[in-house]
């Protein structure tokens, strides 16, 4: 009652935007002392119900208040592989069902998630602990997102001897090349994968499963699969003009920005800038804003983040009530760096000029509820515009896994949105095959992917030790 909620707050805009190091700040240890005392250690956790992984936060947020930095840890990692990354990525939904957001201000728990990680990190309490026992059985987990990463971490420790492979030249799926290095700085990701290889999980980069190893080979070599693929197929915009130069996919100007900031080599010609240009980025979610902030780190001469849908209401409407997530606006540390945000917009057509793409033609839309409860929406009579845009990023989600190769030449089935169909257990239709994260479930968010990592890891065990 006596403690307000503090946040660490991010670097001065004029300072981040020159460069791509993590915009977040940190507290010192006494303050983050003080924020966790803040937990009430309510008699129903409703944070531990909001959040996927199940973390047991009132139980850490004690420890971390009396300075126990190890049982803090362990009892974070107990639920959880990769603390270090939802602590600064995740949109904690623990924080939005903490009953201190009813009145005031919420825990700052996923600060003091992260807090908790890198103390112990600093304080060397986290270390490679490689099992004991091996158990002779062998895993091929396919991808090393954050769902692969954490179905390995646990196989592996269950004894049994697993290889990631990742088509990529890096590990991390979209930890390493999608979300951007202001808000994830790729050492965190290498500080775990270091411990990993030292416990003894295999990773093999740049093999594409289904191109480079076939479906005999893999079912001969391994006692069982884990599809963690991701959901790359992204969703596409097919008006006139999206062949011209200046429209991409969100996902490749991503990519490129992190490759760069890894020290790898773009060729001119293939490089997606911003420099200089009018950006019109087309989807209002995180991958848009995303989007926001690296364009305007490349010097963007404007950007403008247009949505479909209406304007989100600023505070929780009456069918939208605690603990549950909050459909309300979200700004972004990208939002304040300088974007124009519109919503109810739709885009008609690109225009361009030898090739090169110069406008978006773009029009107001609005929605009304039909029979059933069905949203159709329309355009609004006389409200096209055409603007300036030299860079327009799709960012638009992400259909499904691509299907075409590994996903069809395994036969697996698919269910109605295109996604892996799996029962509970996270089994694919096809025998030893399991599935996880975005592949299965369809574009989510990181900690979705390392619960179902989880679930799949637990379920490949059973599936072993019945064999
Ligand atoms: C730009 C962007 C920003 C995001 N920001 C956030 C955020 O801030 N917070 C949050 O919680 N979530 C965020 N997300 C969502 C989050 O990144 C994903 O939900 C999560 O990474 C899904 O994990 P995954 O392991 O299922 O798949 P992915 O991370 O997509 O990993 C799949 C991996 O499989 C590999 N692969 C695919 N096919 C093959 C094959 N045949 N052989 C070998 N390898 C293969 C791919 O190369 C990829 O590396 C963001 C997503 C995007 C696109
Ligand atoms: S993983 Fe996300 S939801 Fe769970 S405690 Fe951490 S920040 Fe909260």
């Amino acid at each position: 009652m006596t403690v307000p909620r503090k946040d660490a707050g991010y670097r001065p805009v004029k300072e981040r935007v020159y460069d791509y190091g993590e915009v977040e700040q940190t507290l010192d240890e006494k303050d983050r002392r003080l924020q966790a005392s803040r937990c009430m250690d309510c008699g129903i956790p409703f944070c531990h119900w909001g959040c996927p992984v199940g973390s047991k936060i009132p139980e850490w947020q004690d420890a971390l208040y009396r300075g126990k930095k190890d049982e803090a840890y362990y009892i974070l990692h107990s639920t959880n592989s990769f603390p270090e990354i939802t602590g600064r990525i995740c949109p904690a939904p623990c924080e939005k069902s903490c009953v201190l957001a009813i009145h005031e201000e919420s825990v700052t728990i996923r600060e003091n998630e992260c807090a908790t990680v890198e103390q112990a990190f600093e304080a060397g309490i986290i270390k490679a602990n490689p099992p004991k026992i091996r158990t002779g059985k062998k895993i091929a987990v396919i991808g090393s997102g954050p769902a692969g990463l954490s179905a390995a971490d646990l196989l592996n420790r269950a004894g049994h001897l697993v290889t990631v492979f990742e088509k990529n030249d890096a590990i991390g799926g979209l930890l390493r090349y999608g979300i951007p290095d202001f808000k994830l700085n790729k050492g965190i990701i290498d500080r775990r994968l270091a411990l990993f290889v030292d416990e003894g999980i295999i990773f093999k980069t740049n093999i594409t499963v289904g191109v480079d190893i076939q479906k005999e080979e893999l079912l001969k070599k391994y006692d069982a699969v884990i599809l963690a693929v991701g959901a790359e197929q992204p969703r596409d915009l097919p008006v006139e003009g999206r062949e011209l130069d200046g429209v991409y996919f969100a996902m490749d100007f991503l990519t490129q920005q992190n490759k760069l900031n890894a020290g790898q080599m773009i060729p001119e010609e293939n490089r997606i800038s911003a420099k200089n240009k009018n950006v019109l980025v087309i989807g209002g979610g995180d991958t848009g804003s995303d989007c926001v902030g690296t364009s305007i780190r490349q010097k963007a001469k404007s950007v403008t983040q247009i949505e479909i849908l209406p304007k989100p209401p600023e505070k929780r409407i009456d069918h939208n009530p605690w603990p549950y997530w909050p459909n309300t606006l979200r700004t972004s540390s990208s939002h304040q760096e300088g974007c124009e945000r519109r919503w109810n917009l739709s885009t008609k057509r690109f225009i361009g000029e030898n090739g090169k793409l110069k406008q978006a033609e773009i029009v107001q839309v609005e929605w009304t509820q039909g029979e059933g409860g069905r949203w159709n929406m329309s355009e609004v009579p006389g409200t096209t515009e055409v603007v300036d845009v030299e860079l327009a990023l799709l960012s638009m989600g992400f259909t499904n896994p691509v299907q075409k190769g590994l996903l069809d030449s395994l036969g697996v089935e698919y269910d109605p949105r295109g996604n892996v169909k799996v029962n509970d257990k996270k089994q694919t239709s096809v025998t030893k095959i399991f599935a996880a994260g975005d592949a299965e479930k369809g574009a989510s968010l990181v900690v979705h992917a390392i619960e179902a990592g989880k679930v799949a890891a637990k379920n490949v065990d059973d599936f072993l030790k019945g064999l």
